[in-house]
C-alpha cells in the first residue's frame, strides 16, 4: 500500500475493481440472507415430523439463524415442501408461495414433495411440487432424517453464497409479473393455467374425433339399412 493512500502498489484493472466491489457486497448480502432464513409453518405430511424434529434441541435449527419459523408467508424466506402434496393443496401452496417476499426460496423435503412417492398413482396426489413452483433444492427420502434436512439447508446456503445481485430476477425490472405464478384450479381435476392452450388445443381435437366417428356411425347406419331393405 502506498502511505496515506488506498492505492495498491501493484496496478489493479478497472473491470477488476468493479469487480471487487460487487463480490464484496454480494458477499454481505449473501452472508446476511443466508444467515437469517425463516422458513414458513408449513407441514403437510409425516415429513413434517422429521422438519420439526430438526427445528428441536436434538438437532437445532437455530445454529443457522432458522429458529424463527414465521405463520405467515409475508415473513418467510424458505418454503420447506415436507410431505405429500395433495390436488386438493397445491392452489394454496402457489397462493403461499406468490405472497413470500423475494428473494425466496423452496426446499422439496421428502419423495412425496419430489416426485409423488408411495402415493404417485394417486388420483389425489400431484406428482412434484416443482411441477407448480421453483424448487431450489430437492431433499431425498421417505421420510429424510433431521440430518438430510440440515444437509438439503446448508446446500441451501451454499446455493445463496454464489448469487450476484447483479443478476438475480427479483431486482430485474424488465417483468414485473416474473415471480407471480398461476394459481391452479381445481376443478374435477388439477387445471394449470399456463397450459391452457394446450388443454384447449386437445379439447378441439377430441371434440373433432368425437364427430367424426358419430359422422362415420351415422353413415354405417344408413348403408346398413340400404343393404337391409
Ligand atoms: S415422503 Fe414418506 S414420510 Fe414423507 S410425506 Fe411422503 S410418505 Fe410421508
Amino acid at each position: 500500500m502506498t502511505a496515506g493512500t488506498f492505492e495498491s502498489d501493484i496496478p489493479i484493472p478497472s473491470e477488476v475493481k468493479n469487480n471487487v466491489f460487487i463480490t464484496s457486497l454480494d458477499k454481505i448480502y449473501n452472508w446476511s440472507r443466508r444467515n437469517s432464513m425463516w422458513p414458513m409453518t408449513f407441514g403437510l405430511a409425516c415429513c413434517a415430523i422429521e422438519m420439526i424434529c430438526a427445528a428441536s434441541s436434538r438437532y437445532d435449527m437455530a445454529r443457522f439463524g432458522m429458529e424463527v419459523f414465521r405463520a405467515t408467508p409475508r415473513q418467510s424466506d424458505l418454503m420447506i415442501v415436507s410431505g405429500t402434496v395433495t390436488k386438493k393443496m397445491v392452489p394454496t401452496i402457489v397462493r403461499l408461495y406468490n405472497q413470500m417476499p423475494e428473494p425466496r426460496y423452496v426446499l422439496s423435503m421428502g419423495a412425496c414433495a419430489n416426485g409423488g412417492g408411495p402415493f404417485k398413482e394417486g388420483y389425489n396426489v400431484v406428482d412434484g411440487i416443482d411441477k407448480f413452483v421453483p424448487v431450489d433444492v430437492y431433499v431425498p427420502g421417505c421420510p429424510p432424517t433431521p440430518q438430510a434436512l440440515i444437509y438439503g439447508l446448508l446446500t441451501l446456503h451454499e446455493k445463496i453464497s454464489q448469487q450476484s445481485f447483479t443478476n438475480v430476477p427479483w431486482y430485474s425490472k424488465d417483468d414485473p409479473m416474473a415471480g407471480v405464478f398461476p394459481i391452479p384450479v381445481l376443478g374435477p381435476d388439477l387445471v394449470d393455467l399456463r397450459q391452457v392452450d394446450v388443454i384447449r388445443q386437445e379439447a378441439l381435437r377430441t371434440q373433432g374425433l368425437e364427430r367424426a366417428a358419430a359422422a362415420d356411425a351415422a353413415v354405417s347406419e344408413e348403408i346398413d339399412a340400404e343393404v337391409a331393405a
